[in-house]
C-alpha cells in the first residue's frame, strides 16, 4: 500500500478499516505524481477521477459541498510519500473556503472569528505553498495586525481583526501574482494537488532524500481529507503523540497537545504546547479514546506508533499515523518490549534493530540535558562525545595525554603520521574532509570520537590556534567538547555520561543480574546480542596488532584474529634495526639485522598468543613498501644539503632514493618484498613459529596462521611456502601451522582455483581489493573526487565503507567460487575494514565466507548484523 498511496495515505486507509475516527478523504497515488513529474502534466484522467471521487467524498459527508452552499465542506491537500519525509514536503489546509464561503462557515459554526481565523490561514498557506510567496511576507502583516491590537498572540485577534488580516492577505497576493486569490473551490484544489506534486522536487525535499538514500523517482501521494478544526475554541485543539518514548524506548504516553488551534501551529512551535498528560485535565473522555486507540494502533502494527490527532468540539479525530522513528536506544528497548509482550518473536525483534544503532549506543554521550550553544559545526563522523583541551599536533596530544590530560587534536586534516596524537586524543576535529576522510575512517576505526569538515573553523597548526566563526581565538590548551553524534562543537566542558552498553561489553557481555538493578537497555542489548549469536553463521574475528587490542576483542566477543598487521612492530626504536636491514651491504650485515629483529618480533608474537589462547590468530607478513620505514625524502635531502648529517645520512639518502616509487601502493610490497628482500619473511615465520612452540610447551594453546599479502601467482605462494615449511618444521616440529594468503589482487581473484593449490586459507583483503579494481588510490582520492563522486550518486556509498558488491563483491565471489571447487575445506575470511560494515557483513553471509575480521571496536555490530544476515527475509 505505502509505495501506492504513501505512509500517510497508507496509515489513513489502515486507520479507517481498523474503524477509527479519520475524516473522510481519498488519495491521489503516487504514480499519478510520477507521471506529473516525467511529463510535467497531470495523466489526462486525473481531472475526471478527482470529480468522481471529491463527489463520493460530497455524499458520504451528507451532501455537503466543497465550498458551496450554508454548510461548506473544507478540506486539506497533504503530501505523503512512500517514506516519511517529516516536514519536507507541503501540505495546504481549509481547501475551499471564499467570499461566500466564510460567512456560510460562521453561520454555521456560530463562531465568526473562528471562519476568519480559517481563511486567513488558507491564504497564508496557499499563497506561501501554491503561489509562491515568501512565508516572511504574511508573517509580518500578522505581526503588524498584532501590535496594532496590542496583543501577543494571533488567538488572541477577533474575527474584525482578523477580516483586516484577509484583505491585506489578499492585497499581498494582488501584488505577488497580478491576480485575486482564487475563489473557485476546485481552482483551488487542483492547484494545491500540482503544488504539492511539485514539493516533491522542492530544495528542502531533495537534499533530505540524498542524506536519507531515499531514491528520487518514487514521486509523492496527495490525500485530500476532510477538514476537521481544532481551532473551535477552548473545547477544541490539536496534538501529536507517541505510543511510547521515542527518545529513550520506556512505556508510557508521550506528546503535545495544543488548545484551540490547527495542526501547522504545533509544528510552526507559534504557541508553546501542553504535555498530552494535561488533556487528562481538559478533556477526560477525549483522552481516554485517545489511550484506546493508541492500543489498538500497536497491537495492529505491532510497534510504536506516532499519531496525529486534532479535538473538534470534544469530538477526536484521527489524522495521521505511522510506525514511529525512534532512537538507537529507543529501538532496543522498543524491540525488547514488542518481544516480551508477545507481539513479535525474537526474529522480527532482530530485524528491528541495526549494527549502526549498536555503534551509537558504544559510544559515550553529552548529558542531554545542557544547553550550551555550539560555536560550530562539522560532519559528524563518529559518534562520541570528547571533552578535552585543544591541541594541534599530534607530539603534543601524545605528551600532554601522557602527562594525565584529556586532550582534542584540531587539524587541519589528519594524515598516517597523525595516528600516535589520534590514539592518545579523546576526540578529533578538522575542519577538512568528508565522512570518509582519514581523520572520520580512522576515528571510526579505533572508536574515537570525531567531528571533521568543519569548515567554519580555521586552524593554524604553527600558531598553535584556531578561530571560530565569530572571529574569536582559541588557544592551544583551552577546553572544547565535541559531539561526535551531531557534528556540534563547543567551547568548555559539557557534562559526559558513559555508555553504559560499552561498559556492558568491556566486561565481556555477562548478563546483567536481576540483583543489581540493571540498565534497561543494557538488558536489551544483551538479549539481542545473545539472539544475534545464536543465529549466525559467520563467525568474526579482530584485527589486532597488540595484546592489548587482542585481549579487548576477545571481551567484545571476537573468536579468534582475522588479522594482525605486522608492519607496526618496525616502527618506533626498532625504526634503526630496519634502516640497518635496509642499509646492508652484504649478507652478512643484513643477517645480524635480522637477527637483531627476531627476538623483538618473537616477543610481540608471544603476547598474542597468550591473548588470544585457544583462538586462532592469523599473522600476516610484512606489507607495506620499504621506504615507509626509512625518513621521508624531503627532509632527508635538506639535511644532506645543508651538511647537517654525516656519512651515514649520505648512505640513507641513496638508500631512499633507490627505495623511492611514484605509486608505492602498486610498488614493492608484500610478497614482492618478501622474495627480494633475503631472510626477511623467513625471519618472520621464524618468529611465529618459535613464539608459537615457546607458548605451546608453556602449556599455552597457539593457533598462529601465517598470511602472506598482495600474492598476484600461485608460484609467489609457492615459493614463500617452501621456505616457510622448511623454517616451521625447524623451529615448531610438533605443531602444524596453516599457511594462506590474501586475495586482494583482481588476479588473485581470477586464479584463486590455482591458488587454494598452494593456501591452507584466503582471507579477502577488501581494501586492497577495492583500489586496485577500482583503479584508484585511496589515500589519492577520497579527497579530491569522492564527495563528487558521492553528490553525482556515482557511489550510493564511499566503496571503502560498504563493499562494492557488483564490482569487487562479484570478484570476491568468484574467488570463492574456484577456491572452494579445488579445495572443499579452504577457509573463507574477510579482514578489510568491510568486515564490521552491516551491508558488508550481509554480503559476506550471502557469498558463503566463514568468517569476517573487523577492528575490536565493531566486533559486536559484525555478530548483531551476522545474526541480522541469517534471518530468514519477511514473508
Ligand atoms: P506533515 O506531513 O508535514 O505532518 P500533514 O499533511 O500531516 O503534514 O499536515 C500538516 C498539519 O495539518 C498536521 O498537523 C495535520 O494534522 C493537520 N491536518 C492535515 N489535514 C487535516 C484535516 N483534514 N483536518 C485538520 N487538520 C489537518
Ligand atoms: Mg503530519
Ligand atoms: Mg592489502
Amino acid at each position: 500500500m505505502r509505495d501506492l498511496l504513501g505512509g500517510k495515505g497508507a496509515g489513513l486507509a489502515e486507520m479507517t478499516r481498523l474503524g477509527l475516527p479519520v475524516p473522510p478523504g481519498f488519495t491521489l497515488t503516487t504514480e499519478a505524481c510520477r507521471t506529473y513529474l516525467a511529463t510535467g502534466a497531470e495523466p489526462p484522467t486525473l481531472h475526471g477521477e478527482v470529480s468522481a471521487h471529491l463527489a463520493a467524498l460530497e455524499e458520504r459527508m451528507g451532501g455537503r459541498r466543497l465550498g458551496r452552499g450554508d454548510d461548506p465542506l473544507l478540506v486539506s491537500v497533504r503530501s505523503g510519500a512512500r517514506f516519511s519525509m517529516p516536514g519536507m514536503m507541503d501540505t495546504v489546509l481549509n481547501i475551499g473556503l471564499n467570499d461566500t464561503a466564510v460567512h456560510a462557515l460562521a453561520a454555521r459554526s456560530g463562531d465568526e472569528r473562528f471562519a476568519w481565523d480559517s481563511y486567513r490561514r488558507l491564504i497564508q498557506m496557499f499563497g506561501h505553498t501554491v503561489l509562491g510567496i515568501d512565508a516572511d511576507r504574511f508573517e509580518e502583516k500578522l505581526a503588524i495586525a498584532r501590535d496594532a491590537v496590542g496583543v501577543a498572540t494571533d488567538a488572541e485577534l477577533n474575527s474584525r481583526h482578523l477580516r483586516g488580516v484577509v484583505r491585506q492577505f489578499r492585497d499581498l497576493v494582488v501584488e505577488h501574482t497580478g491576480h485575486d486569490f482564487p475563489q473557485d473551490p476546485r481552482e483551488q484544489l487542483d492547484l494545491a494537488v500540482r503544488a504539492v506534486f511539485d514539493s516533491w522536487n522542492g530544495d528542502r525535499a531533495r537534499l533530505y532524500r540524498r542524506q536519507e538514500g531515499i531514491p528520487d523517482d518514487l514521486g509523492t501521494a496527495v490525500n485530500v481529507v476532510a477538514m476537521v478544526f481544532g481551532n473551535l475554541g477552548p473545547d477544541s485543539g490539536t496534538g501529536v503523540a507517541f505510543t511510547r518514548d521515542p527518545a529513550s524506548g520506556a512505556q508510557g504516553v508521550y506528546g503535545d497537545y495544543l488548545p484551540n488551534a490547527q495542526g501547522e501551529d504545533v509544528v510552526a512551535g507559534i504557541r508553546n504546547t501542553v504535555p498530552l498528560a494535561e488533556l487528562a485535565r481538559l478533556d477526560r473522555a477525549s483522552y481516554d479514546e485517545l489511550l484506546r486507540i493508541m492500543e489498538v494502533l500497536e497491537n495492529h502494527y505491532r510497534d510504536m506508533c506516532d499519531i496525529e490527532f486534532t479535538i473538534e468540539r470534544g469530538r477526536l479525530w484521527m489524522l495521521q499515523t505511522r510506525v514511529g522513528k525512534r532512537t538507537a536506544a529507543a529501538a532496543f528497548r522498543i524491540a525488547t518490549q514488542a518481544l516480551d509482550q508477545g507481539l513479535i518473536d525474537a526474529e522480527e525483534a532482530l530485524r528491528r534493530v541495526t549494527g549502526e544503532q549498536l555503534t551509537q549506543l558504544m559510544f559515550p554521550r553529552f548529558d542531554v540535558n545542557h544547553h550550551a550553544r555550539p560555536v560550530a559545526t562539522g560532519i559528524p563522523a563518529s559518534p562520541g562525545a570528547a571533552v578535552g583541551v585543544a591541541v594541534f599536533d599530534s607530539a603534543t596530544a601524545v605528551a600532554r595525554a601522557a602527562a594525565g590530560e584529556r586532550v582534542v587534536l584540531v587539524r587541519r586534516e589528519t594524515n598516517p603520521d597523525d595516528l600516535d596524537g589520534m590514539l592518545a586524543a579523546e576526540g578529533i576535529l578538522t575542519s577538512r574532509g568528508g565522512k570518509t576522510s582519514h581523520a572520520a575512517v580512522v576515528a571510526r576505526g579505533m572508536g574515537r570520537t570525531c567531528v571533521c569538515g568543519a569548515e567554519e573553523l580555521r586552524v593554524d597548526a604553527a600558531a598553535r590556534r584556531l578561530t571560530l566563526p565569530d572571529g574569536t581565538v582559541v588557544a592551544e590548551g583551552e577546553t572544547l567538547s565535541v559531539d561526535g553524534s551531531t557534528g556540534h562543537v563547543y567551547r568548555g566542558e559539557l557534562p559526559v555520561v558513559p555508555s553504559p552498553v560499552m561498559e556492558y561489553f568491556e566486561g565481556g557481555g555477562t548478563p546483567p543480574t536481576a540483583g543489581d538493578a540493571p540498565d534497561e537497555l543494557v538488558t536489551a542489548v544483551h538479549r539481542l546480542m545473545t539472539e544475534a549469536d545464536r543465529r549466525r553463521r559467520l563467525g568474526v574475528r579482530a584485527n589486532a596488532d597488540t595484546a592489548e587490542d587482542a585481549a579487548r576483542a576477545r571481551r567484545f566477543g571476537a573468536r579468534g584474529i582475522g588479522l594482525t598487521r605486522t608492519e607496526h612492530m618496525f616502527l618506533g626504536e626498532r625504526r634503526a634495526l630496519v634502516e640497518r636491514l635496509i642499509l646492508a651491504e652484504d649478507d652478512a650485515e643484513r643477517g645480524a639485522a635480522l637477527d637483531a629483529l627476531l627476538p623483538l618480533q618473537r616477543q610481540d608474537f608471544r603476547e598474542l598468543f597468550q591473548a588470544m589462547d585457544g583462538l586462532p590468530t592469523t599473522i600476516r607478513l610484512l606489507d607495506p613498501p620499504l621506504h615507509e620505514f626509512l625518513p621521508d625524502l624531503t627532509e632527508l635531502s635538506v639535511r644532506v644539503a645543508t651538511g647537517e648529517g654525516g656519512a651515514a645520512d649520505d648512505r640513507l639518502l641513496a638508500a631512499v632514493r633507490r627505495l623511492h616509487e611514484q605509486n608505492p601502493m602498486l610498488g614493492l610490497r608484500g610478497v614482492r618484498l618478501g622474495l627480494v628482500v633475503p631472510g626477511l619473511f623467513s625471519m618472520q615465520v621464524r618468529a611465529i613459529a618459535e613464539a608459537a612452540a615457546a607458548h605451546h610447551a608453556a602449556g599455552g594453546d597457539p593457533r598462529p596462521e601465517i598470511m602472506i599479502p598482495l600474492v598476484g601467482t600461485v608460484r609467489e605462494l609457492e615459493l614463500v611456502r617452501a621456505d616457510a615449511d622448511r623454517v616451521v618444521a625447524e623451529a615448531a616440529p610438533s605443531l602444524t601451522i596453516p599457511l594462506g594468503t590474501m586475495i586482494e589482487l583482481p588476479r588473485a581473484a581470477l586464479t584463486a582455483g590455482e591458488i587454494a593449490g598452494s593456501a591452507d586459507f584466503f582471507s579477502f583483503g577488501t581494501n586492497d581489493l577495492t583500489q586496485t579494481v577500482w583503479g584508484f588510490s585511496r589515500d589519492d582520492v577520497e579527497s579530491s573526487f569522492f564527495a563528487a563522486y558521492l553528490e553525482k550518486g556515482i557511489f550510493p556509498a564511499s566503496p571503502f565503507e560498504t563493499l562494492d558488491t557488483e564490482g569487487v563483491g562479484a570478484l570476491v565471489r568468484t574467488a570463492v567460487e574456484k577456491g572452494r571447487a579445488a579445495r572443499p575445506d579452504l577457509k573463507l575470511g574477510v579482514c578489510g575494514e568491510h568486515g564490521g560494515d552491516p551491508d558488508s557483513v550481509h554480503f559476506f553471509h550471502a557469498a558463503g565466507l566463514d568468517y569476517v575480521s573487523c577492528s575490536p571496536f565493531r566486533v559486536p555490530v559484525a555478530r548483531l548484523e551476522a545474526g541480522r544476515a541469517a534471518l530468514t527475509p519477511p514473508t
